[in-house]
């Protein structure tokens, strides 16, 4: 019998592994509780491919080895899956939920920079309405265009919409917070919401874990995951790692990377410890002495 869950731990390799992914990797390893049959699955989101580089997903997977984790199935890499992407993107457009959007992403960050702008760009709608002979003129002329998720459409037609978050528990789907999201980029035939709600079906994963700062996209899944019929992941999202500053630990931060933690000589077991029990101080005394 399996009580535990498939849970995943998906990096984009777009830089060294610090330590708020360590913590990301070992919280959705836990989570999976192998001793009780569940499953840890690694996924590696590298549509970005001007990002994303396989030097950063080698020294993941080395990282990920010295912490010591490693996937139950085979890695999966979204840039070698578009297939099942463009296959959703289908279901989605015959639908009629689908429209093309013109806007350039200088259009999108002056509407991010507009007196009173909030923390979120909500994309207007700009391009919602466009009839079909502007959309034929625009192609024509060669200009790109992504793809967007009539949201408000699609929620008239889904109704209410929550999800399951095991600390908070029931939670309602807030489309105010991110408008009609993309589905396809110009440069990529898909994006990272419908990649990963895609991925999550497909590698039947029943308990998404992630930071806090995802939680906003865990709605736009769950729409997602309604339109394309797959069934409904539990979810978890998990505090972000601080450092003194109380900024967050980024790629910016180097002396925070796994590789220099690593080379420093502290045994894996140290940082697991200080990551999982929570205590920022014994986390805090181990950066210091890699900066000695
Ligand atoms: N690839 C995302 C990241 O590195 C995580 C995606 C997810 O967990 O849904 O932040």
């Amino acid at each position: 019998m399996n009580f535990g869950f498939t849970t995943r731990f998906a990096p984009s390799p777009t830089g060294e592994m610090h330590l708020g992914n360590a913590y990301s990797a070992l919280f959705a390893y836990k989570r999976a509780d192998k001793s009780r049959g569940g499953n840890f699955l690694l996924r590696i989101e590298d549509i970005d491919s001007s990002r994303c580089k396989s030097k950063f997903e080698t020294s993941i997977l080395v990282d990920l080895e010295w912490l010591g984790i490693s996937s139950d199935t085979t890695i999966r890499r979204q840039s070698e899956h578009l297939d099942d992407y463009a296959l959703a993107v289908k279901k989605l457009k015959n639908q009629g939920l689908i429209y093309p959007c013109f806007c350039s992403r200088s259009d999108i960050n002056a509407i991010n920079n507009a007196p009173h702008k909030s923390r979120i760009t909500v994309y207007p709608g700009t391009c919602r309405n466009l009839d079909r002979s502007e959309i034929v003129d625009k192609i024509s002329v060669g200009k790109n265009y992504s793809l967007r998720l009539d949201v408000k459409e699609s929620l008239n037609r889904l109704g209410k919409i929550t999800w399951y978050d095991r600390k908070k528990g029931l939670q309602a789907v807030k489309p105010e917070l991110f408008g009609d999201i993309i589905i396809a980029r110009k440069d990529t035939p898909t994006s990272y919401h419908l990649a990963v709600t895609v991925d999550d079906h497909l590698q039947n994963i029943n308990l998404v874990t992630r930071g806090d700062d995802l939680e906003p996209s865990t709605g736009i899944h769950r729409i997602l995951q309604k339109l394309l019929g797959f069934s409904e992941p539990e979810y978890e999202h998990h505090k972000l790692i601080f450092d003194n500053d109380g900024e967050r630990l980024s790629k910016r931060n180097k002396s925070a990377t796994i590789s220099s933690l690593r080379s420093s000589g502290i045994p894996s077991y140290q940082l697991i410890e200080a990551l999982l029990d929570g205590n920022d101080e014994r986390l805090l005394d181990l950066l210091d002495r890699t900066a000695e």
